[in-house]
């Protein structure tokens, strides 16, 4: 067959306009690819893309960078959430519907501020006559976490201070009632870290958190630690799947009782606990849930109370709220979703009473099987018990505390009194005489964290909490200087 010169022309044009084709198709499935593979400022669309970048951030984070380098970003992470601080708490507060703009800001000055960096990092060692012994906190590589709804960025920037700090990279997976706000949260996180020289992809999430997220997370050879900050089926979770687990929350969440004997000084008592178990609506773990007071100073303590602003509830507004803000499951109450951490007003406004001037904090008087008592509620409605002794507070609240370890306090002038209380309670965290806010710090002495590891017994992390300890033996007494 014979081909003309014109023919041969067009296959040849033909042939080369379809290699044309498909080299643009490649070069755009290949961006799409590094697109997807690259992230955006650390978020990405598949966890898997993510915990990848991740791992290799990590190890450059370990190799190519030292311990003033750290230090360095840390501080840049620091000076940028400063500046964001405001819009994080107005983002934070629009999108999750919970908790008060005002207190948000203290909590995220309080991460900002006081989350410990490389500092807390100490080594150990131990020079004798058989030589010199050093141990180190070592990173454990990429750690994944789980971040709550009710502190989502302030527990993002804790834990990326914290972690980084131990050396270590982080994947996120965070509340899908908190999403929007993490994900520009830890865009601007990554845009400080990377501004000042730090290897992209430090910290990252999935854009859509969800549970195959979290499996993922788990089941991932590359994330040495899970850590898990939020309710119980969560951490739970967690530790069942068999990774090494951080676990903030716990096998129940945290429900802190107070208990006030009859040598407090009522008028600080009231004034601190308004202001702690009003703070954010009560949205914090730690915060004052319910009050066991002894008889003779209950009704003074209740008066203080009114006089700080709360506004005690009768028997049928506590049974309206209660309606309101509880469910009944088979014969067990849970709270109703829909009314964590609203303003009192607004219950107040659901019951039909108008106050010109909003409170802070609702009270009431009731006894200890209420289901406000019993149960984590997470609202500014502060219920008190009347107990015949000291011992019946103890006996009530431990009781109430369930095994949670959580948090307690006490007012008292008695020292027998506080060290009982302590020794019964067993906390992670205990406050004597102040709102238990000043006991992660804010107002109080001591580091701020939004991960109280009371379950697997870490307690307030820091970036020593995410290390793990190596041991360098140098024999023959070598290197000694005695
Ligand atoms: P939550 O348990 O609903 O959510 C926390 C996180 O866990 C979210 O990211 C969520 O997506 C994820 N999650 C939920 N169920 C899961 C499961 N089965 N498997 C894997 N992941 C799961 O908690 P929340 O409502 O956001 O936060 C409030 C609770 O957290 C309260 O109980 C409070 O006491 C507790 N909390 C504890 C601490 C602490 O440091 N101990 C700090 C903050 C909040």
């Amino acid at each position: 067959m014979e081909i003309s010169e014109k023919e041969v022309e067009a296959i040849v044009r033909s042939v080369l306009s379809g290699l044309g084709q498909k080299s643009f198709q490649a070069e755009a499935l290949h961006v799409k690819d590094k697109m997807c593979s690259d992230g955006e400022d650390g978020i990405f669309e598949l966890v898997e893309d993510a915990i990848e970048a991740a791992s290799k951030a990590q190890k450059e984070w370990v190799h190519r960078y030292k311990l003033k380098d750290r230090k360095r970003i840390i501080e840049a992470i620091r000076v940028t959430s400063r500046a964001h601080a405001e819009s994080l708490a107005r983002m934070v507060h629009e999108e999750t519907g919970m908790g008060r703009y005002e207190d948000k800001i203290t909590k995220h000055m309080a991460v900002i501020d006081k989350t410990p960096g490389v500092e807390c990092l100490v080594t150990d060692a131990i020079s004798g006559d058989e030589g010199l012994m050093i141990e180190e906190p070592a990173p454990f590589g990429v750690i994944g976490a789980i971040t709550p709804s009710t502190n989502p960025t302030e527990t993002m920037i804790n834990n990326t201070i914290s972690m980084i700090a131990g050396g270590n990279a982080v994947v996120f997976n965070v509340h899908p009632g908190a999403k929007k706000c993490c994900a520009y949260c830890l865009q601007i996180l990554h845009r400080a870290i990377v501004e000042n020289g730090g290897p992209k992809n430090l910290i990252t999430m999935q854009r859509e958190p969800d549970m195959d997220a979290v499996h993922k997370l788990t089941s991932s050879p590359h994330i040495r630690l899970m850590v898990g900050t939020g309710g119980m089926g969560m951490v739970h979770a967690l530790l069942c799947s068999g990774k090494r687990t951080i676990g903030a929350g716990g096998a129940g969440a945290g429900n802190p009782p107070v208990v006030v004997d009859d040598t407090a000084d009522l008028s600080l008592a009231a004034r601190e606990l308004y202001r702690g178990a009003s703070f954010d609506n009560n949205l914090l773990c730690l915060a004052e849930k319910e009050v066991f007071v002894m008889d003779n100073v209950a009704e003074e303590l209740v008066d203080r109370l009114v006089g700080e602003g709360a506004y005690l509830l009768d028997d049928l507004q506590l049974k309206k709220i209660t309606e309101l803000a509880m469910v009944n499951k088979d014969g067990k109450y849970e709270v109703n979703k829909k009314w964590v951490g609203k303003d009192a007003g607004k219950f107040l406004e659901a019951i039909g009473i108008q106050e010109h001037r909003e409170p802070r904090l609702l009270i009431c008087v009731t006894d200890r099987s209420h289901p406000f008592v019993k149960v984590e509620q997470l609202m500014p409605v502060l219920p008190i018990v009347r107990c015949g002794s000291f011992e019946k507070c103890v006996e009530w609240a431990v009781d109430t505390e369930a095994g949670n370890r959580h948090t307690a306090s006490i007012f008292s002038k008695n020292v027998e009194h506080m060290t009982l209380f302590g020794k019964e309670i067993e906390t992670t965290i205990y406050t004597k005489n102040g709102a238990t806010l000043k006991g992660i710090g804010i107002g109080g002495e001591g580091h701020t964290t939004m991960t109280i590891a009371g379950p697997t017994g870490e307690g307030l992390t820091c970036a020593r909490s995410f290390t793990r300890r190596r041991r360098c033996m140098l024999a023959e007494g070598g290197l000694r200087i005695i």
